[in-house]
């Protein structure tokens, strides 16, 4: 951990106006690792000041996302619409200071937010009200109020950790709005306040903030604080080099989770997009806390790659325990975990996950595999059959049957033992017997160790399944 003169504080700010992109997981990760790293503390906080598009569904689905993730705020959530009066109360000391000024002028669009940055230029602000004088009695009539900017602002500066100096021209500015003439502060505005009350030390984001963060150096100057360090991360992108989207793969946290991603998968793939640590791809969470430092992003945007993020599924599946597996299913979907204890007991169910994990992709194809197998084949496939059978199948079968009707060890290594035992008196070789099995007891030619699924299902169950394909043979 690295000695640092100011605590550590970050935190992760989502608006609650749709559900949690993976790029805004990958920015809470970052954030999260930054603050284990340094040894300093993880917040977030709810930028939920958008009544209209804000909503309780997507926060409570966010906030879902995150506790799945594991990614939890170290001290209690900020919700920025219960600090509007603080916006506001800043916003009027700004007054005083004669840094922000109330103006009467006619909205230059609905809400008064253009200023040159998003308008582009020729379209600022012709500081009509930046200059003239106005009484309490006036502050009654409608109106917004405007930063003023400092005299004569040549550039506005700020170091990036990832980018270096980003140097913003004073012509780019006007005297932009911070409380609409609607009476809410804008986003600048509250963000600034916000993070100088949380006492946030650095502020590390989407790239897509840049264009904001020189309005904010200037607030910061304006409120008397010192700005705190900035690092904005690079875009995720889809295939064709744009900005990932709903095209290029699916976007939100809750898809992949539904979709049967574990969450230490999802997080060891998002972490690798735009951060780098020699060229290792697989970290356990303590590898990933000692050496995530901010010299590892990159600039450059990453591609979406979603086959990798299966492989790495795939990898995390088979190094976990059964146990884990369950519990990550539990936490996908709590219905499938009650289904496949229905189906299987407890202790089944952990023993058959053993057995799929090593060969699937997602907890939900692992999940269908093993309640599929619960339901006995109706049909089978014939031209199955014809691949594997041959004219000696029946007997091999009727004696593997009547040697484990004898046996009361349904370990894996006597059934094999026992199914050698066939085959060699028959002069057949075991893969013979062993796909017929497979067959019988799961209607298809894929699946994990035959004998282990046979112990497993039992010998009454087997028995009865091999009996359903005997007909056939
Ligand atoms: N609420 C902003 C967003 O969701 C983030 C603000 C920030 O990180 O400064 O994009």
């Amino acid at each position: 951990m690295k000695a640092s003169t100011q605590a550590v504080r970050v935190r992760f700010a989502p608006s609650p106006t749709g559900h949690l992109h993976i790029g805004g997981l990958r920015s809470a990760l970052f954030n999260w690792l930054f603050a284990r790293h340094q040894g300093g503390t993880y917040l977030l906080r709810v930028e939920d000041t958008d009544l209209v598009r804000s909503t309780k569904g997507y926060l409570d689905s966010q906030l879902s996302s995150l506790a799945w993730a594991g990614i939890v705020s170290d001290e209690p959530v900020v919700y920025q619409m219960s600090r509007v009066d603080e916006h506001l109360a800043q916003a009027k000391q700004l007054m005083r200071e004669n840094k922000a000024y109330p103006c009467f002028c006619a909205p230059r669009d609905a809400d008064d937010v253009v200023s040159s940055l998003e308008a582009g230029f020729g379209q600022k602000y012709d500081r009509t009200c930046r200059d003239k004088a106005y009484t309490e009695e006036d502050l009654q009539k409608p109106h917004c109020v405007r930063f003023r900017l400092p005299n004569n602002l040549e550039q506005v500066k700020f170091y990036d950790q990832i980018r270096g100096d980003i140097v913003t021209k004073g012509e780019y500015f006007d005297d932009f709005v911070i409380i609409r003439r609607d009476g809410s502060p804008i986003y600048n505005f509250c963000v600034v306040v916000d993070d100088i009350f949380m006492k946030i030390t650095h502020i590390i984001r989407g790239e897509d903030h840049i264009p904001n963060t020189p309005k904010q150096v200037l607030l910061y100057e304006a409120l008397g604080a010192t700005p705190p360090l900035f690092a904005h991360l690079p875009l995720i992108l889809g295939k064709d080099g744009s900005k990932m989207s709903k095209r290029d793969a699916a976007v939100s946290v809750e898809e992949y989770r539904a979709q049967g991603f574990m969450p230490e998968a999802l997080i060891n793939y998002l972490v690798r997009l735009g951060w780098s640590h020699g060229d290792q791809e697989i970290f356990t969470a303590t590898e990933l806390i000692s050496s995530f430092t901010l010299e590892g992003v990159g600039k450059k945007g990453s591609i979406f790659d979603a086959k990798k993020l299966e492989w790495l599924n795939g990898i995390y599946l088979r190094q976990v325990s059964s146990e884990r597996v369950l519990q990550a299913i539990g936490s996908m979907n709590q219905k499938m975990v009650d289904e496949l204890t229905a189906a299987w007991g407890e202790e089944r169910c952990i023993a058959l996950i053993k057995l799929y994990k090593e060969r699937t992709v997602t907890l939900v194809d692992l999940v269908n595999q093993i309640l599929a197998l619960a339901v006995p084949a109706q049909t089978f496939d014939l031209a199955l059959i014809a691949k594997w059978r041959n004219e000696r199948s029946p007997l091999l079968m009727s004696n593997f049957a009547d040697a484990l009707k004898e046996t009361a060890d349904l370990s894996h290594d006597n059934l094999l033992r026992l199914a050698n035992a066939v085959c060699d008196a028959q002069g057949e070789k075991l893969v013979h017997l062993a796909q017929m099995l497979r067959l019988s007891l799961t209607g298809t030619i894929q699946s994990p160790g035959v004998f282990d699924l046979l112990g497993i299902l039992g010998k009454k169950e087997g028995l009865l399944r091999m009996n359903g394909l005997q007909p056939l043979l």
